[in-house]
């Protein structure tokens, strides 16, 4: 069965009436394989699974792609039906307005100081801190079980995460590893900006960070840390391509075990993201 709610007052009401483990998808819609890996994982799991659709102004900044991005409500509810089993129980929440979400007077920030200024978040400065806002509002609505993300995301979910713990949240987190297209690209909404050749050169960024990841799998830690900077200062194209410390996103350092190499790649107008997690057990 899926149900799809509009209001803030109807989600309200929906939520007091369920029982049992709650999965919950936290999505801006325009969904592609990737977050049906999310949805599919949620429906193993839980006895019910809320999928919020929901284009958060807050964690755009001016300028950016609000306006435009894809919005594809339709489509989106036929990719849900086509990963239900007859069991299953999904309830889109689709705010039809930003009030339907955060109500009349919405008033606060939800702002993680660590993490908040490496990465994505030198370039999109109060980015994540929309992101933990929206995020803290759909946990408090939804009170879920289980929260699903994404390893596209991984500043936003390392981000998450320390909001979850320093706030005592009660979900649990899983993250999802990335869907990726037959040419490694990993999707994305933003993927559909692309034209035919700009698509070719995206494939810059997933090529790179493979290339990278079999430096450090080999133990060639130094290597891979001057291969980026170089590949990097190459290319204006590259926004950043960094090798740091998963736990923290901080330079690696004697105690790192996993690292996250993380780039950010400009094609035409079109901002792509990418990252891989690499352990470290085969380091010198
Ligand atoms: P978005 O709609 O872009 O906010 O993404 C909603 C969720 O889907 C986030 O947790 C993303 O990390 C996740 N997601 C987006 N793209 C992918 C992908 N290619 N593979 C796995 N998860 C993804």
């Amino acid at each position: 069965m899926i149900e799809i709610i509009n209001t803030l007052q109807d989600f309200k009401n929906k939520r007091e009436r369920l029982s049992g483990s709650i999965g919950l998808v936290p999505t801006m819609g325009n969904l592609h394989e990737g977050h049906l890996s999310l949805l599919k994982e949620s429906l193993k799991e839980n006895d019910q699974t809320i999928l919020t659709i929901f284009v958060n102004p807050k964690q755009f900044l001016q300028g950016e792609d609000l306006d435009k991005y894809p919005r594809t409500f339709e489509q989106d509810i036929e990719k849900i039906k086509s990963c239900m089993h007859e069991d299953d129980h999904v309830i889109v929440f689709h705010p039809t307005n930003d009030h339907e979400i955060y109500g009349t007077s919405f008033n606060t920030t939800i702002k993680v100081e660590s993490m908040n200024n490496v990465l994505c978040a030198k370039f999109r400065p109060g980015h994540f801190d929309g992101v933990t806002t929206v995020v803290y509002r759909i946990f408090s609505l939804c009170r879920p079980t289980i929260s699903y993300f994404g390893q596209k995301d991984y500043q936003q979910y390392q981000i998450i995460k320390k909001m979850r713990d320093d706030l005592l949240l009660e979900t649990k987190l899983k993250m999802m590893p990335i869907t990726r297209d037959e040419n490694g690209l990993a999707l994305s909404s933003r993927n559909r900006y692309l034209d035919h050749d700009q698509r070719e050169e995206a494939q810059i960024l997933p090529q790179t960070l493979k290339e990278i990841e079999s430096i450090l799998k080999r133990g060639k830690v130094e290597d891979a840390l001057s291969k980026a900077i170089e590949i990097k200062s190459k290319y204006s194209a590259w926004q950043y391509l960094e090798i740091l410390d998963s736990k923290n996103l901080e330079p690696l350092s004697d105690t790192t075990k996993e690292v996250v190499i993380a780039g950010a790649f400009i094609v035409g107008s079109t901002r792509l993201i990418d990252n891989r997690l690499v352990l470290l057990n085969h380091a010198e």
